[in-house]
C-alpha cells in the first residue's frame, strides 16, 4: 500500500489543521476545544506527485486527568504503523514537558521525524520555531497551519525521508 504517515502532538497544537491543509479541504475536525479529533482518521494526500495516507491523531483528548499517559500511549499506536511521523508542536508556547515525553516515544520508535513548528504566522515569529531546535530532532520547520505559510517546506522534507 501507500507510505503512512502519521501526525502526532498534543491536544490542540493544530495537527487537524495542518492535516485540512495538506488534503485540502476540511475533512478533518478542527475545533478550539482540545478533544475534538474522536479516532485515528487516515486520508489519501499528495505532493508533487507523490501519494501517501495521512493519519490524524487525537482519539485519546478526551481524559483530562491522564492526558500526559495517555497522548503518550495513543500516539505510540500510531506511531507503529507509520512510516514516517509528524510532530506537531505550538511555536507560540514552545515544548512542554507532553511534547519532550512524545519525543522519548518517538525516539525509541526509530521512525523518522519531521518536526513542525506550528502557529508561525507571520515571519517574526520564526524565532519562536527555533527554539524548538533544543527537541533534538533536528531542524524545525516553521508552518501556518490555519494560513498555510510553509507547509510547502513540511511537505518537501517530508517527501526526503517518505
Ligand atoms: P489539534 O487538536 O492538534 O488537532 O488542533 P486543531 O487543528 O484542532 O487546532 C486547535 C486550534 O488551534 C484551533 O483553534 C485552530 O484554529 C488553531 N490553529 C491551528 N493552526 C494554527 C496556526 O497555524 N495559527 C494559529 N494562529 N492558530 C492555529
Ligand atoms: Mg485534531
Amino acid at each position: 500500500g501507500l507510505p503512512v504517515v502519521a501526525i502526532v502532538g498534543r491536544p490542540n497544537v493544530g495537527k487537524s489543521t495542518i492535516v485540512n491543509r495538506i488534503i485540502g479541504y476540511r475533512g478533518a475536525v478542527v475545533q478550539d476545544t482540545p478533544g475534538v479529533t474522536r479516532d485515528r482518521v487516515a486520508y489519501p494526500a499528495e505532493w508533487n506527485g507523490r501519494r501517501f495516507t495521512l493519519v490524524d491523531t487525537g482519539g485519546w483528548e478526551v481524559d483530562v486527568a491522564g492526558l500526559d499517559a495517555s497522548v503518550a500511549a495513543q500516539a505510540e499506536i500510531a506511531v507503529e504503523r507509520a512510516d514516517v511521523v509528524i510532530l506537531v508542536v505550538d511555536a507560540t508556547v514552545g515544548a512542554t514537558d507532553t511534547d519532550e515525553r512524545v519525543v522519548q516515544m518517538l525516539r525509541r520508535s526509530g521512525k523518522p521525524v519531521i518536526l513542525a513548528a506550528n502557529k508561525v504566522d507571520s515571519r517574526t515569529q520564526e524565532s519562536d520555531a527555533a527554539m524548538l531546535w533544543s527537541l533534538g530532532l533536528g531542524e524545525p520547520y516553521p508552518v501556518s497551519g490555519l494560513h498555510g505559510r510553509g507547509s510547502g517546506d513540511l511537505l518537501d522534507a517530508l517527501l526526503e525521508v517518505l
